[in-house]
């Protein structure tokens, strides 16, 4: 009974530290100074995915180069073993040719911050690089002439865990016809590589008041801590 007490109160204890993290008015747990889940630096494939991104900013593969203010390789840590990937870049990251730096990057960046990693521990990408108009969702050619970017980037980042964030980018590695709502919460492995699907941030803030929805992705974000070592 005493065991079962003490979980609850660290589930709820983590719970209460995410929803702090996220915008709620809760009680904060402070992160700990350990990283455990961090490799050890001296990977090559620096200079490969710097070359990589030089072709990603020059690129004119598909139409999106038409209307792009800057193309949006992606960012991070490039030995990263936990990547997160969106569909592609808004408003605010094509102007500033970062990825995920607008209202929905800043909560990503809270998410990030409450699994106990800073952003810079993590590297961020889109499926497609460049941003379509009017934030449509990116077409299918699109995404599959954008795709080796993608690839190459997990090539030679090599992460344990990829978290797709929202359909498009979990469709690129488990495609299905089923929502979100089904596909999110579990691992998939895809090219030995353990992919959490889950909610976009853009639709937590799209749904503000739903507490559900926050605590879904909790539970998804606390199973990769968990296979990460941040648990
Ligand atoms: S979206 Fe991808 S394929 Fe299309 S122009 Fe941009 S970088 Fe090239």
């Amino acid at each position: 009974m005493a065991k079962k007490v003490d979980r609850l109160v660290g589930e709820l204890e983590e719970q209460f530290r995410f929803l702090k993290e996220i915008g709620a008015d809760f009680i904060f747990a402070p992160k700990t100074g350990d990283k455990p889940g961090c490799r050890p630096p001296g990977r090559p494939a620096r200079e490969e995915i710097l070359a990589l991104h030089e072709k990603v900013l020059r690129c004119k593969k598909c139409p999106l180069a038409l209307g792009r203010t800057h193309a949006v390789p992606g960012e991070g840590n490039l030995e990263a073993e936990l990547m997160f990937i969106g569909e592609g870049p808004g408003h605010d990251e094509d102007v500033q040719g970062r990825p995920f730096v607008g209202r929905a990057g800043q909560l990503l960046t809270k998410i990030i911050q409450a699994m106990k990693f800073e952003r810079e521990d993590v590297f961020i990408a889109n499926v497609v690089k460049c941003r379509p108009p009017e934030n449509r969702t990116p077409h299918r050619d699109e995404a599959a002439r954008c795709s080796p970017f993608l690839l190459e980037q997990i090539r030679l980042i090599q992460p344990k865990v990829i978290v797709t964030l929202g359909k498009v980018a979990t469709d690129f590695f488990v495609p299905s016809a089923s929502g979100m709502t089904n596909l999110r919460g579990q691992f998939y492995v895809w090219n030995g590589i353990q992919v959490m699907p889950t909610f976009h941030p853009s639709y937590l803030i799209r749904n503000e008041g739903n507490r559900q929805i926050r605590k879904m992705v909790w539970e998804d974000m606390q199973k990769v801590m968990a296979v990460l070592g941040k648990k």
